[in-house]
């Protein structure tokens, strides 16, 4: 034992001494780190996101090449540092996504094109467009004697209602639909789910109410010699995807004593995510790098974590590999923090509520003071803030299902700016506080430059801030925290129950993640069995069903 250590003692001083001798190293200050953050690092780091969902079909979505680029960017330049440890956590997760065209040429209004959402896991057109006649379905379609003889080979339109979107689908199938097209029930598109794949299902488009409307007045000009035909596009793609977190620890500091801080590295698969959450990634990315000129007394662990837009899956597949060890490592880790779009062009600077102030939800204990520190920071650069509402819609929520204080910045979605905050924080009220959010135009030109790089500052402050020291914030004390979990735990049940009941209009008052109505597997996940009805739905689902690519 003495010899080894001996040896490992030796080899420790070898590599401080090549890695430019730590000890040498002034110990961390929030303004000294600060002074490092600069904003061509930022955007020099957002460009670099932008290139790889440029060079891998406009995204970065976890499992896909835009993402694993992603993740060897961020893992290649921490390593390079000498600073970290750094590990890539692989973890698969079920995958599914889709984009779809449909538009008619042959109407006598001339052509219309629609805006179809692919229903999860709808097979896709084999890479052909169809150009079929549409029929209309009697009733809501959830009878085979809804389906006319004139539905085969040709494409189905069914209105909502009464049955599931799998039943529809399986019925046109079996009346031999080239495909289905679901049209609302009320105003508004459809975005929906099969629940799972299956070859017994047609493939199946959603569309608005109003469209759907338009198509079946245009139907009743047509005729047998003169049919209504839509041109229909769908590609699907719903696979087992391997997919990574990256984890980089500074190899100083009190390794008991872990300051957590994360982002989510993937995009969603409509767009680059340069804003969500590129930038919270290269926020961070750039105070950990940043950070390596310092001496840290806690240790300080950067997280990039996978599949958050699937319903954070990277960032709970972590928390649940380390709840393996028991309580041990868990405790070890003194706070959490979140970054998760820090950068919306129409931004307010938001705080998440720790202290249930605003939102009558307060996080594990600890959370108050987070949320204070981060407010003592905009007050004291004379700017303004505001609670945003902490109720789990992020990477945080594994971690306040543990009981660790937890806190974090955003600076806003698709919710519309407020004339208070407007009057707080400029920028345009009644406009969404990131028009682009989870789409194409997320791109570079999505940044508010300003907004990134003083969040930037205020993440490089609260690290230094508990890189030193813990004061202010509570012991770890497990029963507490045993106590926190299950109120939290609780409560994400009690809110995806709400969800489910209130689909997509409840799913995005926080930054992305819980899709309502969308993400499937958040919704079974939250169904009863947890982990093990989800198993069996991927089960269902096999290895890999069907694969289109365009
Ligand atoms: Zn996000």
């Amino acid at each position: 034992m003495k010899t080894t250590a001996a040896l490992l003692a030796g080899a420790a001083a070898v590599v401080a001494a090549t890695a430019g001798g730590n000890c040498s190293k002034p110990y961390v200050t929030s303004e000294a780190l600060q002074g490092l953050v600069r904003l061509e690092d930022l955007l020099a780091g957002s460009q670099t996101l932008q290139d790889i969902a440029d060079a891998h079909g406009g995204n970065r979505a976890f499992g896909g090449g835009g993402h694993n680029a992603t993740v060897d960017w961020l893992y290649d330049t921490l390593a390079a540092t000498g600073y970290f440890d750094v590990v890539k956590q692989p973890f698969v997760e079920l995958f599914s996504a889709g984009s779809a065209t449909l538009s008619s040429s042959s109407s006598s209004s001339g052509e219309k094109v629609y805006t179809p959402k692919p229903l999860t896991y709808t097979p896709g057109t084999d890479g052909q467009t169809l150009s079929r006649p549409v029929v209309a379905v009697a009733e809501l379609g959830c009878e085979a004697a809804d389906f006319p003889a004139g539905v085969a080979g040709n494409i189905a339109l069914v209105l909502r209602g009464d049955c599931n979107f799998a039943q529809k689908a399986s019925l046109a199938k079996a009346a031999g639909a080239a495909a289905a097209i679901v049209y609302n029930n009320v105003p508004g598109g459809v975005a929906g789910t099969l629940g799972a794949a299956s070859d017994a299902h047609a493939p199946i488009v959603g569309i608005s109410q109003e469209e759907g409307e338009s198509i079946l007045s245009a139907l009743a000009s047509a005729s047998p010699e003169t049919p209504l035909v839509l041109d229909l596009f769908i590609e699907s793609i719903v696979e087992n995807r391997t997919n990574y977190n990256v984890i980089a620890e500074t190899k100083q500091g009190d390794k008991d004593n872990v300051l957590v801080l994360g982002g989510h590295s993937d995009s969603v698969y409509e767009g680059p995510g340069i804003n969500d959450d590129g930038s919270g990634s290269v926020g961070i990315w750039a105070v950990a790098r940043a950070l390596t000129g310092f001496r840290v007394k806690n240790a300080v662990r950067f997280a990039f974590w996978g599949a958050e837009e699937f319903g954070k899956l990277g960032s709970y597949y972590y928390v649940k590999q380390l709840n393996r060890t028991g309580e041990t490592e868990i405790a070890k880790i003194r706070a959490y923090l979140n970054f998760d779009m820090i950068a919306s062009p129409n931004y307010v600077y938001g705080i998440y509520d720790g202290d249930g102030s605003a939102f009558n939800f307060s996080g594990p204990a600890g959370s108050d003071q987070i949320e204070r520190d981060f407010e003592d920071f905009f007050k004291a650069n004379g700017l303004p803030s505001v609670p945003s509402v902490f109720s789990g819609r992020s990477d945080y929520a594994g971690f306040i299902e543990n009981g660790i204080p937890s806190g974090g910045l955003f600076t806003g979605a698709e919710v519309p700016k407020t004339a208070e905050e407007a009057r707080l924080f400029g920028g345009e009220a009644g406009a969404p506080l990131d028009a682009n959010y989870h789409q194409a135009g997320d791109t570079v030109a999505n940044l508010d430059h300003g907004a990134f790089l003083t969040n930037t500052k205020a993440i490089a402050n609260s690290v230094a801030k508990y890189a030193m020291s813990w004061a202010g914030l509570p012991d770890v004390h497990l029963p507490q925290r045993r106590w926190s979990a299950d109120r939290h735990r609780a409560l994400h049940r009690s809110n995806a129950r709400g969800l489910a009941g209130h689909g997509h209009a409840h799913a995005h008052s926080g930054p992305c993640g819980e899709v309502g109505g969308f993400d499937v597997r958040e919704k079974v996940r939250e169904r009863g069995g947890r982990e093990g009805e989800r198993k069996r739905v991927g089960g269902t689902i096999g290895k890999r069903v069907y694969i289109r690519f365009k």
